[in-house]
């Protein structure tokens, strides 16, 4: 990185020169680092701040050299003065493992992080988007999942501390929205997967293609017959620009993902036949409250942002196992991830 890294953790409200651009916090994170990227291309001035909590350097590092780009180190649950236009709140892990590793961190990340960027947004008159979840939804008894079903999470068990976190932020975004106007914008997003997913992030995609890269039995926890819907990180980075750039957009919750379902035995039969991996299935015993069933009602998405993804899952897987291939051989992919 160069020499524009500022530190806050010691410094909690310091104000930046003005001039107009966006804040990405959690940019340098899997979803954030392509967000950075994206709008960079399209001519905006970027602030990434990240914590490094799960996020790493190395995922903006070819960012760095743009007189554009500059990277904060600082936590969102403290409070920050930037001056910003436009703030993308993506800060939170997003990994179960990884949110689980300091549950009360996460919570305070995903109530007091969103409350901070909110009053930023309130002082800056910034149009402000939040990074929420089909979490929300809990273990749905709705299927597919349109924006108006309320959901079913369990509010005191190891997932809660990102649903319930989540499902607050929401609402502090319609209170700031409501009380002082405040120009919001919220994607509950779906799973999301591809390159610069950390390799250790824990989540489905990441695991199997790794394991099945390096002929390491393909962990399955319970029989596999649970669903998920796969989005390829670009069409989602395309549905939150979409979602922040249009006036009309709703300032309600916006589902984002690739309504393409599938079991995670069907996800890890196809991992290993697209890498044509020697490893074994193995099954581990389901995490608790694991949701059954997941898959988003777009209509919304394609009706308001004119937005539905393009990339097919067998296209992104692979293209995601070709960035692991790199990752794993030494070849660093990075910079010519997407
Ligand atoms: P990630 O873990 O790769 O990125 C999260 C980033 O946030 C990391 O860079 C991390 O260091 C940073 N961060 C965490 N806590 C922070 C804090 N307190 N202060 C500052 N920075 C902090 O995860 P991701 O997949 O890129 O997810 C990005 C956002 O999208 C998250 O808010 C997540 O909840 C949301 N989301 C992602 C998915 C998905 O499938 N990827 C699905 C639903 C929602
Ligand atoms: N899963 C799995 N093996 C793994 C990782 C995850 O079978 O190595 C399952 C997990 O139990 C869940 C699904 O895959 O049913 C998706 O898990 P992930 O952590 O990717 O995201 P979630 O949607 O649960 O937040």
């Amino acid at each position: 990185m160069d020499g524009r890294v500022t530190s806050l953790a010691s410094r909690k409200s310091t104000a930046i020169a003005p001039s107009r651009r966006a804040l990405v916090t959690g940019g340098s994170g899997f979803v954030g680092s392509h967000l950075c990227e994206k709008l960079l291309a399209a001519g905006h001035e970027v602030v990434c701040l990240d914590n490094l909590v799960t996020g790493h350097r190395s995922n903006v590092a070819h960012l760095a050299a743009s007189p554009h780009f500059s990277m904060v180190i600082a936590d969102v649950v403290d409070p920050v003065a930037l001056d910003v236009d436009t703030i993308f709140n993506l800060a939170c892990p997003a990994s179960p493992i990884q949110y689980q590793k300091s549950p009360i961190d996460t919570l305070k990340t995903n109530v007091m992080g969103a409350a901070n960027m909110l009053e930023l947004a309130r002082n800056k008159g910034a149009r402000i988007f939040q990074a929420s979840t089909s979490e929300v939804y809990g273990d749905a008894l709705v299927h597919p999942q349109k924006e108006t079903y309320w959901g079913n999470v369990n509010s005191f068990g190891p997932r809660a501390c990102y649903d319930e976190g989540k499902r607050c932020a929401e609402t502090l975004f319609y209170d700031y929205h409501h009380r002082f106007g405040v120009d919001i914008r919220i994607a509950r997003i779906f799973n999301t997967y591809g390159p610069r997913m950390n390799r250790e992030d824990g989540r489905v995609v990441s695991n199997f293609v790794v394991q099945a890269l390096t002929n390491e039995p393909i962990t399955i926890y319970g029989d596999g017959s649970q669903t998920r819907s796969f989005c390829y990180v670009d069409d989602l980075v395309s549905g939150i620009t979409a979602l922040m750039s249009r006036d009309d957009a709703p300032t309600s919750p916006v589902n984002l993902g690739n309504p393409a379902e599938f079991t995670v035995r069907e996800l890890a039969d196809l991992v290993v036949s697209l890498t044509g991996s020697r490893s074994p299935i193995i099954h581990l015993p389901l995490p608790l409250d694991d949701p059954r069933q997941r898959r988003p009602d777009i209509s919304l998405a394609r009706s308001c942002l004119d937005w539905a993804p393009r990339v097919q899952p067998i296209e992104g897987l692979v293209r995601t196992i070709a960035y692991f291939d790199s990752v794993l051989s030494g070849t660093d992919l990075k910079e010519t991830a997407s």
